[in-house]
């Protein structure tokens, strides 16, 4: 076992868009933590606008901060605490190789205990026990993070750090699917051929659909349908609802994901649901959006929102690992953590195709 350096590199935010590498303390775990070595971070699609300082007091509460959640990597200490459990001293002992979640419940509120801890009554309130990490709590964008053990999942075997560094989107994805109910024999769409949405069409299909369709355009959407799905392009099709309604039999699909947060998606989401559907709503609309109601209540749709990736993980990587869902093309570039800028910028704009950008710091 390595000695844990008593400081580390770690991307500091010091301000909207103002950031270095610079040297911290290595953080010490306590209570159900423990101290991670971390070998691959993802850039997630709410980050750069937290870089830009879009979301001001909220992510980050303040400056400085370290950001960054979508992290695997190797448990290098457990706290004290941990290890006065031979069983779960055992299940994260040192040399672990764990993948991380943003989200860690306070664990005493009403919604904690009925397990939706993504949306925790005591959000934010670090002295109730609540954890988001990366957002307003210490993050991966450095060489170590302290994380609850609840919020880190053994990888298994066959599973790389950069794999690993995927549950983030495959695990909201895998929510989003399992909210919407998909089962065997369903006919699915998908709008937003993004990473969470490649990883819906995969698990849906890993769930049993018979047909996965999905809507978008340029590679996102080549690779989509490389992979299996069936694509509707909306800038080659005229109307894309009509095709969905032409691959469904008139009917419309039993389920749809929506991962691409915008107008334009929503209505077609509307319009390709068959009545006594279920809409998934997995995409974060950042604009303000005007909801069809009259035609979702008329067609009796089920109306399912996500909130992050909750009782996820372990199923999540077990499909990965068996080969079912794969990250194949979906992590597209990796880079060390001190070119941070450069990973951001071929991240945002999509340079060669990027798709999951991942960082090792
Ligand atoms: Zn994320
Ligand atoms: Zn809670």
């Amino acid at each position: 076992m390595t000695e844990v350096p008593s400081t580390m590199k770690a991307l500091v935010l010091n301000g909207p868009n103002d950031f270095e590498i610079k040297e911290l303390p290595t953080p010490r775990p306590r209570g159900d933590e423990v101290l991670c070595r971390v070998k691959a971070v993802a850039i997630c699609g709410t980050d750069p606008k937290i870089v830009a300082g879009k979301f001001p007091g909220f992510w980050p509460p303040s400056f400085p901060a370290v950001i960054g959640h979508e992290w695997a990597g190797e448990v290098v200490e457990l706290s004290e605490d941990l290890k006065a459990s031979a069983k779960v001293a055992a299940k994260y002992a040192v040399g672990t190789r764990v993948a991380g979640e943003a989200h860690k419940g306070c664990g005493i509120c009403l919604n904690c205990m009925t397990g939706h801890y993504t949306v925790c009554l005591n959000y934010g309130d670090n002295a109730s026990g609540h954890r988001h990490y990366g957002f307003t709590s210490p993050g991966a964008y450095a060489e170590y993070i302290v994380t609850s053990v609840k919020s880190a999942t053994p990888l298994p075997e066959n599973l790389t750090y950069h794999q690993g560094a995927m549950l983030d989107s495959a695990g909201v994805a895998l929510h989003g699917v399992q909210r919407g109910r998909v089962t065997t024999g369903d006919a699915v769409l998908v709008t937003g051929p993004g990473a969470v949405g490649q990883f819906s069409f995969q698990y849906s299909r890993a769930s049993g659909a018979r047909l996965v369709i999905v809507i978008g355009r340029g590679p996102r959407l080549e690779f989509a349908a490389k992979m299996g799905a069936v694509p509707v392009d909306y800038e080659k099709v005229e109307d894309p609802v009509a095709r969905v309604m032409e691959l469904t039999g008139g009917v419309g699909v039993d389920c749809t994901v929506e991962c691409a947060g915008t107008q334009q998606a929503i209505d077609w989401a509307v319009a390709c649901t068959r009545k006594a559907g279920r809409l998934v709503m997995a995409g974060l609309p950042t604009d303000k959006i005007t909801i069809p109601w009259g035609p979702m209540t008329l067609a009796e749709l089920d109306i399912l929102s996500v909130r992050a990736n909750p009782n996820t993980a372990a199923p999540a990587l077990a499909l990965m690992a068996s080969g079912a869902v794969t990250t194949d093309g979906i992590h597209t570039h990796t880079f060390p953590l001190d070119q941070f800028a450069e990973a951001l910028a071929t991240f945002v704009e999509r340079r060669d195709g990027a798709m999951k950008v991942v960082l090792e710091p």
